[in-house]
């Protein structure tokens, strides 16, 4: 990772000019972003536009192919906790509660066999925070989906001190669990200060947490405020719509 001298304070991660993809076919072009330190941005577009690859760009899983993305140190550091996209036999997944959330400290754990008190305390404290301590020693795959979303943000809430990174969190809940895991990311997000990056294709609860919006589109990106996107081309279309 290059250092940018035109990183500002509070800066987590800045974007010039990024292009992404894979074996020389570019998914993304000329993107323009910056991330800093309690920020809530929202990434929007169709299908296939290249959010889940934007996502492993931020992570660091995936160089750029062109431009540059600067990560702040910290995040090196594995101040970051990702959320993926689950499949189905994640959701299978033969574990307690608890090992679950305690799995979010792997990171840090190195050659140690065994999660240390501290760790154990932070797991158990996230679950808290998200509403599923009571459900620490039951087994994960008999949990509903809304359960199991709280218990992997528990998970990478062990892992991040200063950014959470999802990708389409609400698939697979019903109306009323993904509100509540909205609200939650809220409260993490002007409580205790985690920034947030989230893909989702839901704009309205998107657009009202949110406090920038990312739009990734064959006809270009687009990056701006809630009222900026909905009074650009792009986000008249979702009004229309409505
Ligand atoms: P989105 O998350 O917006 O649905 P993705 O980032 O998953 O989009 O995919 C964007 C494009 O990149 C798609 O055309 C997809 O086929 C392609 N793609 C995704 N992952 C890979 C990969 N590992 N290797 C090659 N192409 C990929």
């Amino acid at each position: 990772m290059k250092h940018n001298s035109q990183a500002e304070t509070g800066d987590l991660i800045v974007c010039r000019d990024v292009s992404l993809g894979y074996e020389g076919q570019s998914v993304l072009q000329h993107l323009d972003l910056r991330v800093q330190s309690g920020d809530y941005l929202c990434v929007v577009g169709d299908n296939g536009s290249g959010k889940s690859t934007l996502l492993r760009g931020l992570l660091g899983l995936l160089p750029p192919q062109s431009g540059e993305i600067w990560r702040a140190a910290e995040l090196e550091r594995g101040a970051v906790g990702y959320l993926p996209q689950q499949t189905r036999a994640q959701r299978d997944f033969p574990a307690t509660v608890l090992e679950v959330a305690l799995s979010g400290c792997l990171n840090r754990k190195g050659l140690r066999f065994f999660y240390s008190p501290k760790e154990k305390t932070e797991a158990l404290q996230n679950l808290g925070k998200l509403g599923v301590l009571e459900l620490k020693d039951q087994s994960y795959r008999d949990l509903s989906g809304g359960q199991q979303q709280r218990v992997l943000l528990a998970r990478a809430l062990c892992a991040a001190s200063r950014l959470l990174i999802l990708d389409e969190p609400i698939t697979g809940l019903d109306p009323a669990a993904a509100q509540d895991l909205y609200k939650t990311l809220a409260y993490l997000n002007r409580q205790e200060g985690m920034a947030v990056i989230m893909v989702t294709h839901d704009l309205r609860p998107a657009l009202q947490s949110a406090g920038m919006v990312l739009h990734i589109g064959r006809r270009g990106n687009f990056f701006g405020t809630p009222a900026e996107y909905l009074a650009s081309p792009y986000g008249r279309r979702f009004k229309e719509a409505e």
